[in-house]
């Protein structure tokens, strides 16, 4: 049988961080060896492990992509809320290591960025785009990324460069809700994806870092995973 794939947790206290641990512990392909959150030295950590995991918060990423190139490790970044010097970073590391980024781990998300892109392409510019995205009170950053993701792919498919309407809406405990709405002439078309608990994404993130082991370094996207 093959080991476990050995994982250091970056966020490991966070309702993320948590998630991942009770999924990970079905899941006898892969081992969290490692959990670090806030205080914690990231670098050390990254020592014994096969690659790391960071659902934490967007200003951890300068050391998580250090100690990742230290020590020659696959990352996983699930965090969202980057600048744009973080997602430089990011990119850079990415020359060096295989890394997996994606705002969003889910696999139903994943094909909703999929068939957004068909659904802009067949409408064509007759066809106005926005996005409403819906997310618990305690969300840190807004639009989500997910939204703001959403958007590139729109963006592309539509060849415009003006920016998509996004809607964030802060309410309750909404685990994530994304509806893309296209507006023609006498007619509207709606994609709405829902997530009922956390653990969607955190399948998906362990699904991405078995996938990421032994790959060559570069910036892959949850679509490279599940080979949309
Ligand atoms: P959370 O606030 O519950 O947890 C974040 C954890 O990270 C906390 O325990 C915090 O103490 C810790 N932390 C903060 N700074 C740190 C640092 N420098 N080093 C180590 N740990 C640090 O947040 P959450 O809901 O678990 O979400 C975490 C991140 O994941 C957010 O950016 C969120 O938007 C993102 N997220 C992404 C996806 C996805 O599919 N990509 C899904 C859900 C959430």
């Amino acid at each position: 049988m093959k080991s476990p794939v050995r994982v250091l947790l970056i966020g490991a206290a966070g309702r993320m961080g948590t998630t991942i641990i009770d999924v990970a512990k079905a899941d006898s392909e892969i081992d969290i060896v490692a959990q670090c959150d806030l205080s914690d030295s990231i670098e050390p950590a990254m020592k014994n492990c096969d690659l790391a995991i960071d659902f934490s918060q967007a200003d951890a990423i300068t050391e998580v992509c250090r100690a990742g190139l230290h020590h020659n490790r696959p990352l996983v970044i699930g965090t969202t809320g980057h600048s744009p010097e973080q997602c430089r970073l990011i990119e850079n590391a990415a020359q060096s290591l295989p890394i997996v980024f994606a705002s969003n781990f889910s696999v139903g998300v994943n094909v909703l960025f999929w068939l957004t892109r068909k659904a802009a392409e067949r409408l064509g510019r007759d066809f106005s785009a926005e996005i409403v995205e819906t997310h618990h009170k305690m969300k840190k950053d807004a639009p989500s990324g997910t939204a703001k993701t959403l958007a590139e792919v729109l963006k592309a498919a539509q060849k415009i460069r003006n920016e998509i309407p996004i809607q964030s809406i802060r309410e309750g405990d909404v685990v994530g809700e994304h509806t893309v709405i296209f507006s023609g002439p006498a007619e509207r078309l709606e994609l709405t994806h829902r997530a009922a608990n956390r653990e969607i994404f955190a399948r998906g993130a362990l699904r991405a870092g078995k996938w990421i082991m032994g790959r060559p370094a570069g910036l892959y996207s949850m679509q490279d995973v599940l080979g949309l």
